[in-house]
């Protein structure tokens, strides 16, 4: 039976303020979108974080036996460098100042973004649109939406008309702001813009001379409107209502609020069941953002060359200081806090490798090992409660512990479960990388047979007591040589 049968899995709806119980639209299906990068630049460990939380997401689903489509966008055109639909494109702005094609642009910054998601272990989505790639679809949702009157065109850009929508509708369902914040918010701009309301937002804009990313339209050649690309492809790929709908905290206004109104009005429903927001990154105790200077890249901190840190760290003591808090909760970024997340995933690894050594006992003692697991899942459904669910893995840690030191006993069948629960948590779904571990065993391997090949020699030379050194000392630290027709080969305790 497939897991999320017997899991009630909750998630807190952004859009309901409280957490539900998830019921997907299809039964056994999940369709995921989360807005991706806007490749202009290097993706900083503050973006890294929104999409770690969101891998963290598409793990426990596949866990729980759902079958997910999860699209997640590149954004390469119609991100203006400030929100309220003015200034330059961030990508042409980038190709401009270093000389180079826009799509030289995106392509540098698409490959940096796979090359540290890669890093990070994450688990690639199963669509990456661009939005380049939909201008067609997108041209046909403005018309769409001109037709059903909610939008107009005015020296041939086209604007989404808020107060019409809001007659009808709530602007502001999602951030909780109103018309009247919006237009304080967009105020600065009055007298400059075409723009019969200040609040209104671009569905398709005039592109200037000087404006290189631009496509023939009805109304002008221009661009996109950025917050038209996410309805696009999330209506194209997962239909006109789908499941989950993720971000940063800070897409939720304006991006996620105009990307309702226009869905809803192109398509007369409400496109996103269940709205996820993870929460900021702050270094210094500020955002972590590009456009202050306040950030770390996350491959300055594998490489250990920044200003902030003293050390390198592993990405998998990165990846576990990110999931020892909770997606919705500010996250403060230091060395001494990486320091102690490295203590942690150093215990829990040594445990987990300690267990493959563990010998079964007739009876477990010490341990309810059903109710362990129990509670790691209830942890997860509630909400993907990543930071309770690790404090229940430290639980499983101590009497890992107790074994080595044999004050605590376990039955085989326990033991399976213990290992099957911690290698699901511990890889599958939190996503640590097993490869240190992996790449410490080869290198203990590789130290071992070079000890087999120097007492070789040494026997061959007659020289018995280094012979016999070298078997005894390594037994006394658990390695056992066997010596054979075939050669000498050895077990690890
Ligand atoms: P952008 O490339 O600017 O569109 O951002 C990509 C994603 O990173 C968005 O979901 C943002 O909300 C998110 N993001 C930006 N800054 C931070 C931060 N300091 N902490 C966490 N997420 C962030
Ligand atoms: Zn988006």
């Amino acid at each position: 039976m497939e897991l999320y049968k017997e899991n009630q899995l909750k998630i807190y709806n952004s859009l309901s303020k409280s957490k539900e119980l998830f019921e997907p639209v299809v039964a056994g299906r999940v369709g995921m979108y989360v807005c991706g990068p806007t490749v202009y630049s290097n993706v900083h460990l503050g973006n890294i974080r929104t999409f770690m939380s969101f891998d963290m997401v598409f793990r426990y689903l596949l866990h729980l036996g759902y079958k997910v489509r999860y699209v997640r966008n590149i954004t390469d055109a119609g991100h203006l460098e400030n929100d309220a639909d003015e200034g330059e494109d961030r990508i042409a702005k980038k190709a401009r100042l270093e000389e180079i094609e826009p799509m030289e642009v995106v392509q540098r910054y698409t490959v940096d973004f796979h090359t540290v998601a890669a890093k990070y272990n994450f688990l690639p989505p199963s669509i990456e649109p661009t939005a380049t790639g939909h201008i067609v679809e997108q041209i046909e949702m403005v018309k769409k939406i001109m037709d059903k009157g909610f939008a107009y065109e005015v020296n041939g850009s086209v604007y989404f008309d808020v107060l019409k929508y809001n007659e009808e509708n709530n602007y502001g369902i999602l951030s909780g702001r109103t018309i009247e914040d919006a237009i304080h918010n967009t105020r600065v701009l009055d007298g400059q813009s075409d723009k019969k309301n200040p609040q209104d937002f671009a569905l398709w804009k005039k592109a200037d001379d000087r404006h290189i990313m631009r496509w023939p339209s009805p109304w002008s050649d221009g661009f996109p409107g950025w917050h038209l690309e996410c309805s696009v492809m999330s209506s194209k790929y997962l239909g006109d209502t789908f499941d989950i709908h993720g971000g940063g905290m800070d897409l939720k206004f304006p991006h996620h609020e105009c990307e309702i109104a226009q869905s809803h009005t192109c398509h007369d429903t409400a496109p996103v069941n269940y709205w996820m927001h993870a929460n900021m990154l702050l270094l210094n105790g500020q955002k972590m953002a590009k456009s202050t200077g306040n950030y770390i890249l996350p491959e300055e901190i594998l490489t250990g060359e920044n200003a902030i840190l003293p050390k390198a760290f592993n990405a998998g003591v990165v990846r576990f200081f990110i999931m020892q808090a909770h997606y919705r909760s500010i996250l403060d970024f230091s060395n001494e806090a990486l320091l102690a997340s490295e203590k942690g995933y150093n215990k829990l690894m040594e445990a987990f490798k300690h267990l493959s050594t563990v010998i079964a006992s007739d009876k477990t003692s010490g341990f309810d090992v059903q109710a362990w697991r129990q509670k790691c899942y209830d942890a997860m459904n509630d909400d993907f409660n990543t930071p309770i669910l690790i404090a229940h893995l430290f639980e499983a840690v101590k009497f890992i512990n107790g074994l080595r030191d044999q004050k605590v006993s376990i039955s085989a069948e326990d033991l399976k479960t213990l290992k099957l629960t911690l290698d699901g948590f511990i890889f599958d779904i939190l996503g640590l990388s097993n490869e240190d571990t992996q790449q410490d065993s080869n290198k203990i391997e590789g130290v071992v047979e070079l000890l087999i090949k120097l007492r070789k020699e040494a026997r061959d030379n007659k020289d018995w007591a280094l012979s016999d050194k070298i078997r005894d000392e390594l037994l006394a630290l658990g390695i056992q040589l066997k010596d054979g027709r075939e050669g000498t080969t050895f077990t690890i305790n």
